[in-house]
């Protein structure tokens, strides 16, 4: 016996107008079709229909999270700040984290993840190996106060996440916990009905190193990837490399050419009548104070991002005009890396031995040419620092690249031993001595996977729930007329009886067309109407995405909506 849900009876209010300060799609539909409702900026009441997508959801993550062996758990999300101390995270986090006092005085924090937690859970709870591994997880609600809440439950300042932790003795063993969390997301995005790329990431803050993102493809999407239209290579932006292929070609000496005026490539290039693709940009940073060069071709950008990922844990910052003071061998606007020796230089491996560039002289108004790599200065490092581009070549295959946006509903990490380090989590080994324990760590965004959906999903006319997870099986209208209503609740029951679980609109004094509309709005896939033909126990069934129809009988259409 399945669920026959009245919406005589049901909470819902669905508006014929998108909410005033709602941008994205799933924010509109969601509010519109009565699922959500908005008490603060990212923080969200789920209405009756809402909590019903919300549970599915979280029902299809446990049933795969269980079918690995992973073991439920729920822990607080209000913690005390030690842990995160112990972490650095409690820093790190910066202005993400909420912070709040208790009547002592004493400081605690909602959680944003549990790492930390988990990790002490575990220390007090095992003692050898031969307890592991083990994996943990939850479905909680988390905090971070998002610079901006925008875009519905899409982004929240609280919000539903399911993650989970491995423990593992060996490298090998968080590998297959990495390995078995990546095939359950797999079957979870499936059932789900979630159109979603896998994609090599960056760790970031996190540490560690293995680490991919389950990305949604979506216009409403704060995720930029790229997206290779020949190959399977599919990458965070942050993540894409650029092959270094060192040329061997002859190049004239270095000369030095007048170009007054010209501070900026845009400025050189026009003068020179060359372009900007052909010029050597050095942006001057400090990294950990220290003042270091990194040269691009004057077309591209210095991502700062990605130059900071590669540098950590040294802090880069930009430089200032006080920097410049007393050092004769920077010359502002013209500095290039033929004449840096005091320096050290990293450049994007475009800038490969053999290439030659026009940069700046290390004189005021002056740039020069044929400055080659290798012959005229050498590189330090060769890191992957340019903002990455539309067309640009594919690592793997050389196709140009598509940029697409996308969000992120699932994040797994190999943590390694970064949290047993720090809490000291040791088991007692084969041979009778303590090892490490080794971590990974894995989300899924439950709240956020119910904004993609949408996105992904609705049309015109509304949402439009894929069927794992739509909040019934089937909305059953009643056209109005009271043997319509009667034929409705009928069939209503005898689904309900069959397992179906039904959405029936039996409200009186709301128009037949009003009842179409909230229908298509609110998403289910199938809608069966008890209309024209009612006397003769004839309805008709409507395929909420395609839009086909057929007329059935009762028989009939609890044949069809239980096959
Ligand atoms: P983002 O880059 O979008 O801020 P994140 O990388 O900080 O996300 P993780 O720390 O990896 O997120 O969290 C695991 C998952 O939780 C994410 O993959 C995402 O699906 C979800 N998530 C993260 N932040 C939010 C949020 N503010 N609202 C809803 N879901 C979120
Ligand atoms: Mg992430």
């Amino acid at each position: 016996m399945a669920q026959v849900q009245r919406m005589s009876r049901l909470m819902v209010k669905t508006l014929r107008d998108d909410p005033a300060d709602a941008e994205t799609l799933n924010h509109k539909l969601l509010v519109r079709a009565g699922y959500v409702r908005r008490n603060a900026a990212g923080i969200w009441t789920w209405l009756p229909l809402g909590k019903k997508v919300l549970d599915n959801i979280s029902r299809v993550v446990r049933e795969e999270m269980d079918a690995i062996g992973a073991q439920e758990v729920l822990l607080p999300a209000l913690l005390p700040k030690e842990p995160y101390e112990a972490s650095a995270r409690w820093e790190e986090y910066g202005d993400l984290l909420f912070r709040l006092k208790d009547r002592k005085g004493a400081e605690y924090l909602l959680g944003p993840t549990h790492e930390e937690i988990f990790t002490l859970i575990v220390k007090d709870q095992v003692a050898s190996y031969k307890d592991l591994p083990v994996m943990l997880y939850q479905i909680q609600t988390k905090y971070r106060d998002e610079a901006r809440p925008r875009a519905g439950v899409l982004r929240g300042r609280e919000f539903q996440m399911k993650d989970s932790y491995s423990f593992d003795i060996t490298d090998e063993g968080l590998a297959e916990s990495y390995r078995l969390h990546r095939e359950a997301y797999q079957k979870i995005f499936a059932r789900l009905g979630l159109d979603y790329r896998i994609v090599s990431a960056v760790s970031g803050a996190m540490g560690g190193s293995a680490s991919e993102e389950f990305l949604a493809p979506a216009p409403a999407g704060e995720d930029t990837f790229v997206d290779c239209p020949a190959c399977d290579y599919a990458a965070n932006t942050e993540a894409v490399t650029f092959k270094l292929t060192p040329v061997s070609e002859e190049h004239g000496p270095v000369e030095e050419l007048a170009t007054p005026d010209t501070p900026t490539i845009e400025t050189l290039a026009e003068h020179l009548g060359v372009p900007a693709s052909a010029t050597l940009k050095n942006l001057l940073v400090k990294v950990d104070g220290e003042i270091v060069a990194v040269g691009v071709p004057g077309d591209r950008e210095v991502d700062l991002g990605k130059l900071g990922e590669h540098l950590a844990p040294a802090v880069v910052e930009l430089v200032t005009a006080e920097d410049f003071e007393g050092r004769e061998d920077l010359v502002r606007g013209y500095v290039g890396p033929q004449g840096l020796e005091k320096v050290r230089y990293i450049a994007d491996p475009r800038v490969a031995p053999g290439t030659a560039w026009i940069t700046g002289a290390n004189k005021a108004d002056t740039h020069a040419k044929n400055v080659v790599a290798g012959r005229d200065f050498e590189v330090d490092d060769y890191l992957d620092v340019v903002v990455v581009e539309e067309g640009d070549p594919c690592p793997k295959c050389g196709t140009g690249l598509k940029l697409d946006r996308a969000i992120e509903i699932g994040h797994i990490f190999q943590l390694g031993r970064k949290y047993a380090d720090t809490f000291g989590l040791d088991v007692l080994g084969q041979h009778g001595k303590p090892v490490r324990v080794t971590m990974g760590s894995y989300g899924i965004g439950v709240s956020r996977a119910v904004a993609a959906l949408a996105e992904q999903s609705a049309d015109d006319q509304g949402l439009c729930w894929p069927k794992e997870i739509a909040p019934a099986d089937v909305h059953v209208v009643a056209a109005g007329k009271a043997l319509q209503t009667e034929l409705a609740l009928d069939v209503s029951e005898k689904l309900g009886a069959a397992g179906v679980r039904v959405l029936v609109d039996d409200r009186a004094g709301v128009s037949p067309g009003v009842k179409f509309t909230d229908a298509e709005l609110i998403g289910v896939p199938k809608i069966l109407v008890a209309g024209r033909r009612s006397a003769e126990g004839v309805l008709e069934l409507k395929d909420r995405r395609t839009g086909e129809r057929e007329e059935l009988t009762v028989e009939e259409a609890i044949a069809r909506l239980t096959a």
